[in-house]
């Protein structure tokens, strides 16, 4: 989702450089690294409901898959660009690799606008785009996932489309998929919950108690949502969230000082994460336009809607109290920003750490679903915390130990765990 001033991919390599200048790599690895090793692009016919054909542009980017097949979501969104899924893909490389699961990184796209989609045009899309990669996805070689916008609907769309093509059951194929159907319990909360087990852990680093705590949040989709319950369940208290209006195309906040209520909230929320309104305002929260989240006198920030939203522009507007911003969006913060965030002191869990849950799950559901034996949701979440746990003490522990930015620690243990296996592999 580029918009002019901004592009994923440009920045997600500028995050890569400082890296390997740091890590001092050789030539041929920054080469491999910095760049995508494949790339597809592709067009998906669709016969709309009024009889007409509309023609959609597909992506799928593998960035690297030298520790394991590649991994990653399919987002559908109206402003999706070839860059926006390359910087995603380099993302999940480097995600995969700091919770140390075997598996690559990878992305995928589709410029569509699901608001305006029926669901049998979403389906028609959804078997186009596996049409389209048959052939180059695959439980062996390249697992999709969900993203923005796309569900476990479209997920087992795709499986039964792939199912078809290569004429047999291939459940490790896809993750995401409905529980019952090859789905792994827990894998809905998985993201949310993941970001705040890495706040918990950074606030017991910080010796700070969570119930003394209070934040703003950006989004109110998947990862805000089960964000919010468990941060709350941890005693800290949500005073505002934000998303996005369909209709006034803008984005608006939703405060209440005393706290809002999650499941309130998501009685007036339709399906995309946007919250109405004039029924919150019934409801006796406070409806502001715009990046008033991130003004909120606040111990904690966690944007959790979309890359490019803590920038040079808004980053000064940041509450002196601010002491953690917890990434569980991707990209949310562009490096502009992040030097101001240094310097303020904030402690930062940076993305592709924070948001892991979710591709840990996903892998849990693939190891499941290979195995055709499904483990009880407390099983999985108990995995998961374990998982997160471990990659945040090993990010933590680096960065004091190497008194380094902990967006520069994740990046060591990532960029030296996907190069190192580049070179065992004779190819660097
Ligand atoms: P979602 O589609 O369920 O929700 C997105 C939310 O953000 C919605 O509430 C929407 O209204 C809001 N939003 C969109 N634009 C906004 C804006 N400009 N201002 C304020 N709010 C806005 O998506 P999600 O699955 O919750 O994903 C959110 C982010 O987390 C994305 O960056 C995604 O790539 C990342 N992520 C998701 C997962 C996952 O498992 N879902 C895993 C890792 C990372």
């Amino acid at each position: 989702m580029t918009n002019k001033n901004f592009n994923p991919f440009e920045m997600a390599q500028k995050q890569f450089d400082n890296v390997a200048e740091l890590l001092n790599l050789d030539e041929g690895t920054r080469e491999l690294l910095r760049n995508p090793l494949r790339e597809f692009q592709f067009l998906i016919p669709v016969k709309m409901d009024d009889g007409s054909v509309k023609v959609f542009r597909g992506f799928r980017v593998q960035h690297n898959d030298a520790r394991g097949p590649a991994k990653g979501g399919i987002r559908f969104h109206p402003q999706e660009t070839i860059d926006t899924v390359r910087a995603l893909s380099m993302w999940m490389t480097w995600k995969c690799a700091v919770v140390d699961i075997p598996l690559g990184g990878g992305k995928g796209g589709v410029i569509c606008d699901p608001h305006n989609l029926s669901a049998s045009e979403q389906e028609q899309i959804s078997r186009g785009w596996v049409r389209q990669m048959a052939k180059n996805v695959g439980p062996l070689n390249d697992v999709p996932a969900p993203d923005v916008m796309t569900n476990a609907q479209h997920m087992i769309w795709m499986l039964d489309e792939y199912e078809a093509i290569h004429g047999a059951k291939y459940p490790g194929f896809i993750t995401g998929k409905p529980v019952g159907l090859g789905g792994s319990l827990g894998r809905t909360e998985a993201t949310g919950f993941g970001v705040i087990f890495t706040l918990r852990e950074a606030m017991k680093a910080k010796g700070v108690n969570p119930a003394d705590t209070v934040a703003s949040v950006q989004g109110f989709g998947n990862v805000a949502q089960y964000a919010i319950r468990k941060y709350t369940e941890l005693g800290g208290k949500v005073i505002s969230v934000s998303s996005w209006d369909q209709e006034d195309q803008t984005s608006y906040m939703f405060k209440r000082e005393s706290g809002i209520d999650i499941d309130e909230l998501l009685g007036i929320t339709d399906k995309f994460g946007g919250i109405d309104k004039e029924a919150a305002k019934n409801l006796g929260y406070e409806v502001l336009p715009g990046d008033e989240w991130i003004k909120q006198d606040v111990d904690v920030l966690i944007p959790a809607a979309l890359e490019n939203q803590i920038r040079e522009d808004n980053i000064n507007s940041i509450s002196d109290k601010v002491k953690f911003i917890v990434e569980g969006a991707n990209g949310p913060t562009t490096p502009e920003a992040d030097e101001v965030i240094k310097e303020k002191g904030i402690f930062v869990v940076p993305d592709f750490l924070a948001n892991a849950g979710g591709v840990t799950c996903s892998y849990f559901e693939q190891v499941q679903s290979n195995m055709n034996f499904f483990w009880t949701k407390e099983e999985v979440l108990t995995k998961l915390d374990e998982k997160m746990t471990a990659a945040f003490k090993a990010v933590y522990e680096l960065s004091e130990k190497k008194k380094i930015y902990m967006r520069d620690a994740a990046y060591v243990i990532s960029v030296s765990r996907v190069a190192d296996a580049c070179k065992k592999r004779g190819w660097v």
